[in-house]
């Protein structure tokens, strides 16, 4: 094909495409602006996952009516004026991107009404109506002061990208995160969100962290999370962080603002995570409300379309403050150190192995021999996370976690697909807390918890009532389990879940490094290891055992060469 300059249409959507992923990315762009504008309430509606409908109405600053088309305009922006700008960004939007972005993949209807003392004379707000990026209907309409934006039928003419969006529910699930996110970055704004006719979040705008906290992860969480502050010549840190008690399985519970925006950074998550060092278990993640305000142009904002990056001057001096303000809250309250992260096999702190004499040697005969487990003698745990087992050739060392891990799978997989599931009613009912992705979660899961034996049942205000939940993960904290799987499930699109869910429960389900065993517990647990169909790799595929051979022995004590 010879070189030739792409239609204006073709144009304006891939560059759309940048800007617009999903529907959440309108959501962004939409309450971003709204922020921009000064709004102090926020109302967020969407339907059929943001792709029927998305609604956000502000009571901010408002468009005059001369300047609403041009709002339109690829490039048209009122927060820039000149390169000096670009170099000193103090509000969210300034490319002029996102409302011509929106319009290329939507319908789009906008209502506004500016502040009078904005320099607006107008009594009456103005409307205007939007179809494949052109104007087909305008009108005056009053309106309270503010802004009010609707977006219909997102992505109709844009089929690849609708092709990629995932189930209503994972979309909607996306857009509860980020309005969350927005509702912790500006608790002073009443930010409300509806999705599908159901009220997902509410806070009240008082300007209290906290409270936003209580509000998204639950009254036991805000009230258990500390205080992070420091501030240096240039950098000034403030927050909340979870105390290491309160870890999560993912890495969704870290929130960072810089000037008040919210962004993805690894540089931050890893400052974060260096603070937690040795407080928290593998795979545990904290809870934190990272705000970081530094001059503007100690920033660069302009590196990604959707502005969800940013480039610090001074990365280091960042990391640092950022991780001594958290090393600062956490020292302040006194933490344990759960025993198992002080073993470390690298760091020389061995622990001499606990032996258990077994005055008749008992050799543990599987009942159902399915693989080539050998029989198994336990001799003793060692650091309370591994078993230290003789076989007929050699020494074994198993992880009692990844080993549990894999009978807890099996079984669980088993029981579901037989319909036999081992059902626990609880007596007293636990309740629970949901965040508002999470109750996203729940609701599109809720038929296959069903299957797998949980009982939950909705008690207003995204507080639910657990009933009933699988006999096998009996032993593990409830609560734990229930939010590590909603965690586990958030984002992933079921296509099925069910391998999912019987991951989830069997990691948190299953026995802990660092507990102690008993004999007759650790022979248990080799006998129904053996019974598994592969013992020998976890379900992540992780190793549950490192065998030493006696031929290995032989030669590493030199007996052989
Ligand atoms: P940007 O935010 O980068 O300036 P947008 O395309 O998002 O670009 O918006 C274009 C302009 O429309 C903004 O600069 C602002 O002047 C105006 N605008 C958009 N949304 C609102 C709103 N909710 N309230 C007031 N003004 C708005
Ligand atoms: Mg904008």
């Amino acid at each position: 094909m010879p070189i030739k300059v792409l239609e204006s249409e073709i144009v304006s959507k891939i560059a759309a495409g940048e800007v617009i992923e999903r529907p959440a990315s309108v959501v962004k762009e939409l309450i971003e602006n709204s922020l921009d504008a000064g709004a102090t309430e926020i109302a967020v509606e969407a339907q059929g996952g943001g792709v029927g409908l998305i609604k956000v109405s502000d009571n901010g600053a408002g468009i005059p009516a001369s300047e609403l088309e041009l709002a339109f305009h690829r490039y048209a922006t009122s927060k820039i004026g000149d390169l000096g700008d670009l170099e000193k960004i103090s509000s969210l939007g300034f490319r002029g991107e996102a409302l011509p972005s929106i319009a290329a993949v939507a319908e789009v209807e906008i209502l506004s009404q500016p502040h009078i003392e904005y320099g607006a004379t107008e009594t009456v707000g103005s409307y205007i109506y939007l179809r494949k990026g052109e104007v087909t209907h305008k009108e005056s309409r009053a309106r309270p002061q503010g802004t009010t934006v609707t977006v219909r039928r997102l992505f109709r003419y844009f089929p690849v990208r609708l092709k990629f969006l995932k189930s209503v529910n994972t979309e909607n699930s996306h857009i509860a995160h980020l309005v969350s996110q927005y509702a912790l970055a500006f608790p002073e704004v009443k930010f409300s969100l509806v999705l599908d006719k159901r009220h997902s979040l509410r806070t009240t705008g008082n300007g209290d962290l906290r409270q936003v906290v209580g509000e998204i992860y639950g009254s036991e969480v805000a009230q258990r999370m500390l205080e992070v502050e420091r501030e240096d010549s240039m950098v000034k840190v403030r927050g909340l962080i979870s105390p290491p008690s309160l870890a999560r399985s993912t890495r969704n519970y870290l929130s960072f603002f810089v000037n008040r925006r919210w962004v993805r950074s690894p540089l931050l998550t890893r400052a974060t995570e260096e603070a937690y060092r040795g407080l928290l278990m593998d795979g545990r993640h904290p809870t934190a409300i990272i705000n970081i305000s530094l001059p503007a142009h100690e920033l660069d904002v302009n590196i990604h379309p959707a502005k969800a990056q940013i480039k610090f001057c001074h990365e280091q001096n960042v990391f640092s403050n950022v991780q001594k303000a958290i090393e600062g809250a956490l020292a302040r309250t006194p933490v344990a150190r759960p025993k198992a992260t002080t073993f470390s096999l690298g760091s020389g702190q061995w622990q001499s192995p606990r032996m258990i004499m077994d005055n008749e040697p008992t050799f543990v005969v599987a009942q159902l021999p399915t693989l080539e487990l050998p029989l198994l003698r336990v001799l003793g745990q060692l650091a309370n996370t591994y078993i230290i087992a003789e076989g007929p050739d050699g020494l074994y060392l198993i992880d009692q976690h990844a080993a549990h891990e894999r009978i807890l799978y099996d079984r669980i997989l088993a029981q579901w697909s037989q319909k036999e599931v081992e059902v626990q009613g609880l007596l007293q009912p636990i309740t629970i807390e949901l965040s508002p992705r999470e109750e996203e979660t729940l609701k599109a899961s809720e038929e296959l918890l069903t299957e797998f034996g949980f009982t939950i049942d909705p008690f207003g205000n995204r507080s639910y009532l657990i009933r009933a939940i699988p006999a096998l993960t009996a032993r593990a904290n409830t609560i734990e389990i229930i939010t590590a799987l909603l965690d586990d499930l958030a984002g992933k699109e079921p296509n099925p879940w069910e391998e999912e869910i019987a991951q989830s429960l069997a990691c948190h389900g299953a026995i802990r490094a660092g507990q102690q065993l008993s004999n007759e517990e650790m022979r248990e647990l080799i006998k129904q290891l053996e019974q598994t169909k592969q013992p020998r790799t976890c379900p992540h595929g992780r190793p549950t055992m490192i065998h030493l051979s006696s031929h290995q022995l032989e030669k590493e004590f030199g007996r052989i060469s």
